[in-house]
């Protein structure tokens, strides 16, 4: 670990982990030493004076070796069921090892609707930081058995960098079954190579990870990238490592490199910033000139209506919408001033032209710099 590591180990406060289902399950249920092994880890990081929050997989393959299903089941009804079998016995068995230290854990399930909606998402935020304040760990799940399409997470890797960038979180460690990213498939090629430490994300990295699903979680290593993304643009470093390696977390605290570290860029994004740009929902896209796109990307500017080319969605005054160039990469997102329909009336069109067109006038701009988070580089 070079110093700079070290010294950002040495410091985290506030640290979120995860355990992804592939490390946690064993044999069909769930391997009970890799839960001892990370719970006792935590607990020895927790009491060391770190506030540790906890995301863990694992219900659906629990429930599934409890009912006896035999495989992660296909049906969303059956993945469901499981699901609820398994958090129960799940959460019993991070409740006993936790106690065996001392320490108190706490249930958290949560859908994505619950971080989309910036009132609930800070509420959340104060429940997850109340229990931090009384010393008591939260263990963190998607709450399966309800969600729907609609308002899922999908995977841990998303729901965990959420989390991160929700709580302010000093660091993100992803716990999986495999020792970091690789520039290949090491599954499948055996020349390839780990990197040890990750600067950005290029679109070689993106494209070696995509499709790379392990066999009893949802995520693999596209959804660790994406959830690299996330955390890295906010200025908060992740590392990929592997969850069963007895004494992961101990090591890194104590400056031992383990697994693929990703460098956070360097500003660090502010925190309503971070909802708009990564958890809040997003309800229409508008399409930008290359006019708009130079003044957004590199003269940091806000988005006025002569940029805009086109608009989806049906959208009120205040939504989160995705910004997208002609060639439909997506630039950032922001909060607007204005509804869909008035932005169809009014795209193309001088600031000046605005009052004639809607009849009012309040805003020169459709998003404001202030409401804007462009999430490619300049
Ligand atoms: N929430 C799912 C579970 O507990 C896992 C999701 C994932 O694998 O990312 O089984």
């Amino acid at each position: 670990m070079d110093k700079d590591q070290k010294a950002l180990f040495a410091k985290a406060h506030r640290v979120v982990v995860k355990v992804g289902s592939g490390v946690l399950s064993f044999d069909g249920g769930i391997n009970h030493n890799v839960v001892a092994s990370i719970s006792r880890q935590m607990a020895a990081l927790t009491q060391g004076g770190r506030e540790m929050i906890l995301v863990s997989s694992g219900a659906v393959a629990a429930g599934v070796a409890k009912v006896g299903l035999g495989h992660r089941p296909a049906s969303i009804p059956e993945k469901q069921a499981a699901a609820a079998v398994g958090q129960a016995g799940l959460i019993l068995e991070y409740e006993l090892r936790f106690a065996e230290t001392g320490l108190k854990v706490a249930q958290v399930l949560l859908t994505r609707n619950d971080l989309s909606h910036r009132g609930r998402y800070l509420n959340a935020r104060n429940t997850l930081n109340t229990l931090l304040s009384w010393g008591v760990v939260p263990i963190i799940n998607e709450n399966d058995t309800v969600v729907t399409d609609e308002i899922r997470f999908g995977d841990n890797d998303n729901l965990s960098a959420m989390i991160a960038l929700l709580l302010d979180a000093d660091l993100l460690i992803n716990l999986t079954d495999i020792d970091g990213l690789y520039d290949g498939d090491p599954r499948t090629n055996p020349e390839a190579r780990r990197l040890d430490v990750v600067h950005k994300i290029t679109p070689a990295i993106e494209e070696s990870s995509r499709g790379r699903a392990g066999v009893m979680g949802t995520g693999g290593m596209w959804t660790k990238i994406e959830a690299a993304k996330k955390t890295t643009a906010s200025g908060v470093p992740m590392v990929i490592a592997c969850g069963s390696q007895p004494r992961v977390l101990i090591d890194l605290f104590n400056g031992i490199a383990q697994g693929t570290y990703f460098v956070p860029r360097a500003d660090k994004l502010g925190s309503r910033k971070r909802w708009i740009a990564f958890t809040s929902k997003t309800f229409g896209e508008v399409i930008v000139d290359d006019g708009a796109v130079k003044a957004l990307v590199e003269r940091g500017k806000s988005l006025l209506p002569s940029g805009i080319l086109s608009v989806s969605g049906d959208f009120e005054v205040g939504a989160a919408v995705a910004v997208f160039d002609t060639y439909g990469n997506e630039l950032g997102r922001g909060l607007t001033n204005f509804a869909a329909d008035d932005i169809r009336a009014i795209k193309g069109l001088k600031t000046d032209q605005i009052e004639a067109t809607l009849g009012s006038w309040e805003y020169d701009e459709v998003i404001h710099r202030d409401n804007l988070v462009v999430t490619v580089a300049s």
